[in-house]
C-alpha cells in the first residue's frame, strides 16, 4: 500500500500542556515540527485542570524550592527520583514567570503579584505544621488559563498542528532508534506516515481505565499502548490516585483549592473526620491519606446518604463572594452535578481515580531510558516522553496536587531544550524508512474493516473499567489482585476479537474506540501486573495484607515488559546539589 509521508525535525504526539510547551521551545528554535492531536489543542485534558500550579514564589507565605523539594520526596512517599524532583523544584519558578510573561491570566494579590493558595503536602520548613501557600492560580481554571496560554503562543510561533489526528504506532528503525509514527488522519480514515528525527511522547494519562474517573473521555493512553507495542516497558503503573474529592455519582472534580481556600470534610456525624487521621494538615494531607481517610469512614459506618456511600465536602462557611471570586467553576460544577449550590449545601464527594503516577520511563530531560547491556536506563533514540504519559519520576508513589501542571512545564521544555540539541546533531536528510513500517497499525485496522463478527467494544471497555475499578481499587486485596490479573487476560484476549458494525472512514468514531481499547487494555494490564507484585503498602498503593512500607525490599520502580514479564530498577536518591532526603515514616 502506498502511504503519504511527510517528513519533520520533530513530532509531538500529543497537545495538552507538555507536548504544547515543548513545541514552543522547538518552533522558536525554528525546528519543523508536527503536534499532533485527537481534540482541538485547548480540548487536551490539561483545559480541564482547577487549582494551580506549585512554585515557590513567596508572594503570599515565606516559602523556598528547599522546602517545595523536601514535601514532593515526602509526598512521594519515597520513590521519587531525587535528582529529577530537585530539577523541578528549582526551574518552577522560571516556568511560572515565563507563563506570566506570555500572558497567562494568573490571579493577582493586593500588591500585584501572582495570587498563591495552600495546597494539600505543601508545607513551610520541611513539614512543619504551617501550610506554604504555593499554588499559583487563575481562579479554579488554571488550566484553562494555561492551555489557552500556550496555544497561541505556538501559533504565534508556527507551530503546525494536525488536529483530530489519532497516533497508532511508533516507527523504529533495525537499531532501536524512533523515526516517526503511523497516525490515523480522523476525518478521512485515511492512515499516513510521519518521519521524524524525534518523536515525543505527550499523550498524557490513561485515568479512563477506571470506571469513576475525573479524566477527560480521551485520556485512553495511547501512547503507553505505542510504547508497549514498540517494546518499551512501563514504569510504576501500579500508583493511580484516588482524587479525594470527585463528586458523588458523577466523578467530576472538586478541586483541593476548596480545602486550600477553607473547606473541609465532614462524615454523617458532621464531625470533621480528618483531624483524627492527619492532626497538623487536617483536610490538606496528601491525597492518598485523605482518600483512605474517606474510605474508611464509609466502611465503617459514618458515610453519608442513605446509602452511606459518601462523605460530605463543606464551604458554605467561605462566604458567597470567596465562593464566586475564587471557586466559580466549582459552584457551577456541583449546582450541575450535584444539586448542591455550595454558598449553602455542603457538596456529596467520593474518592475518584485521577491521575497516573506511573508510564514511560524518562529523565529529566525527557528521554525514554530501557534497561540494556550498559544498565538500567539506556537512552532510546530519538523517543522522549512528558506529562502524565512519562514517569520521570518526580511524583513517586503519589503526586501532590499543582506538581502536574509544573511538571508539563518543566519538563516540556526541558525535553524541548534537549530535542533542539539532539536534531541539530544529527544529519539533514532522513533515513529510508523499513518495509514494514506501517505494517501492524494497518494490519489491526483491516481486521476491523472486515470481522463479520466478535464482541462489541463497549462491552470489552465497560468490563474493562470495571475490573480496574474493583480489583484495584482505594484499598487492595491479594485475591481480589490476583482475579484481577486474570480477569484482565481475559479482556486482554477479548478486545483481540472485538468488531465494528460500522464499516465506513469518515470520522468513524466506533473504529477510533477500538483502537483506544488497545491501548487501554495495555496500561490496565501494565497496572494490576505490577500492583499485584509489589507486596507492600506505599503512597497510592495501599494493600491490605502488607500494610506498611517495605523500604528494605520495595524502594525501587517497577518496569512492565511487553511480554507481561515485571523488572525492578534503583530510585535515584541523591539530589543533583543538596544532601538527599532520607525515607522516614510518613505523617501529616
Ligand atoms: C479534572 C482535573 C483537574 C486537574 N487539576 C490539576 C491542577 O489543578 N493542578 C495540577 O497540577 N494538575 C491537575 N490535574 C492533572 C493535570 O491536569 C494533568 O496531569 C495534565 O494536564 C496532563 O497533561 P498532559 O500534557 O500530559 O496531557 P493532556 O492534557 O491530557 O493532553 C493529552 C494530549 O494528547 C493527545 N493524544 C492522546 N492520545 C493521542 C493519540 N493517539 N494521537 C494523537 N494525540 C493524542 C490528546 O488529544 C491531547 O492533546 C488535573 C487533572 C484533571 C483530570
Amino acid at each position: 500500500m502506498n502511504l503519504s509521508v511527510r517528513k519533520f525535525d520533530a513530532v509531538v504526539v500529543g497537545a495538552g500542556g507538555s507536548g504544547m510547551r515543548a513545541a514552543l521551545e522547538l518552533a522558536r528554535a525554528k525546528l519543523k515540527v508536527a503536534v499532533l492531536s485527537k481534540v482541538f489543542p485547548t480540548r487536551s485534558h490539561t483545559v480541564a485542570a482547577q487549582g494551580g500550579i506549585a512554585a515557590s514564589l513567596g508572594n503570599s507565605s515565606e516559602d523556598n524550592w528547599h522546602w517545595h523539594m523536601y514535601d514532593t520526596v515526602k509526598g512521594s512517599d519515597y520513590l521519587g527520583d531525587q535528582d529529577a524532583i530537585e530539577y523541578m523544584c528549582r526551574r518552577a519558578v522560571e516556568v511560572v514567570v515565563e507563563l506570566e510573561h506570555m500572558g497567562m491570566p494568573f490571579d493577582r494579590l493586593d500588591n500585584g503579584k501572582i495570587y498563591q493558595r495552600p495546597f494539600g503536602g505543601h508545607t513551610q520548613d520541611y513539614g512543619s505544621p504551617k501550610m506554604a501557600m504555593r499554588a499559583c492560580a487563575a481562579a479554579d481554571r488554571t488550566g484553562h488559563a494555561m492551555l489557552h496560554t500556550l496555544y497561541q503562543q505556538n501559533v504565534k510561533a508556527n507551530t503546525q498542528f494536525f488536529v483530530e489526528w489519532m497516533a497508532l504506532d511508533l516507527i523504529r528503525d533495525p537499531s532501536g532508534r524512533v523515526i516517526g509514527v503511523v497516525a490515523l488522519e480522523m476525518e478521512t480514515g485515511e492512515v499516513h506516515v510521519l518521519q521524524s528525527k524525534a518523536v515525543l511522547l505527550a499523550t498524557g494519562g490513561s485515568g479512563r481505565i477506571f470506571y469513576s474517573s475525573t479524566n477527560a473521555f480521551i485520556n485512553t493512553g495511547d501512547g503507553l499502548g505505542m510504547a508497549i507495542r514498540a517494546g518499551i516497558p512501563l514504569q510504576d503503573m501500579e500508583f493511580f490516585q484516588f482524587h479525594p474529592t470527585g463528586v458523588y455519582g458523577a466523578g467530576v472534580l472538586i478541586t483541593e483549592g476548596v480545602r486550600g481556600e477553607g473547606g473541609y470534610l465532614l462524615n454523617k456525624n458532621g464531625e470533621r473526620f480528618m483531624e483524627r487521621y492527619a492532626p497538623n494538615a487536617k483536610d490538606l494531607a496528601s491525597r492518598d491519606v485523605v482518600s483512605r481517610a474517606m474510605t474508611l469512614e464509609i466502611q465503617e459506618g459514618r458515610g453519608c446518604g442513605p446509602n452511606g456511600d459518601h462523605v460530605l465536602l463543606k464551604l458554605d462557611h467561605l462566604g458567597a463572594d470567596v465562593i464566586d471570586k475564587r471557586l466559580p467553576g466549582i459552584r457551577e460544577i456541583a449546582i450541575k452535578f450535584a444539586n448542591a449550590d455550595p454558598i449553602k449545601d455542603p457538596i456529596p464527594v467520593v474518592p475518584t481515580v485521577h491521575y497516573q503516577m506511573g508510564g514511560v520511563p524518562a529523565n529529566y530531560m525527557g528521554q525514554v531510558v530501557v534497561p540494556g547491556a550498559n544498565g538500567p536506563e539506556e537512552i532510546v533514540p530519538g523517543l522522549y516522553a512528558v506529562g502524565e504519559c512519562s514517569c520521570v519520576s518526580v511524583h513517586g508513589a503519589n503526586r501532590l496536587g499543582t506538581n502536574s501542571l509544573l511538571d508539563l512545564v518543566v519538563f516540556g521544555k526541558a525535553a524541548g531544550e534537549q530535542i533542539v540539541r539532539d536534531v541539530r546533531a544529527l544529519p539533514e536528510s532522513h533515513p529510508d524508512l523499513p518495509k514494514d513500517a506501517a505494517d501492524r497499525p494497518l494490519a489491526r485496522l483491516a481486521h476491523l474493516d472486515s470481522a463479520s463478527s466478535g464482541e462489541r467494544v463497549v462491552d470489552v471497555s465497560t468490563d474493562l473499567r470495571r475490573a480496574m475499578q474493583l480489583h484495584c481499587g482505594v484499598f487492595r486485596f491479594p485475591q481480589m489482585l490476583k482475579d484481577g490479573v486474570t480477569k484482565m487476560q481475559e479482556i486482554a484476549a477479548r478486545a483481540e476479537r472485538v468488531f465494528i458494525q460500522d464499516k465506513s472512514k469518515v470520522f468513524n468514531t466506533a473504529r477510533i474506540e477500538a483502537l483506544e481499547l488497545d491501548n487501554m487494555v495495555q496500561s490496565a494490564l501494565a497496572t494490576v501486573v505490577s500492583a499485584e507484585a509489589r507486596t507492600e503498602s506505599r503512597g497510592a498503593q495501599a494493600r491490605d495484607d502488607f500494610k506498611d512500607r517495605d523500604d528494605a525490599n520495595w524502594l525501587k520502580h517497577t518496569l512492565y515488559f511487553p511480554d507481561g514479564r515485571l523488572e525492578y530498577k534503583p530510585v535515584h536518591m541523591k539530589p543533583l546539589t543538596v544532601d538527599a532526603f532520607e525515607p522516614k515514616v510518613r505523617t501529616y
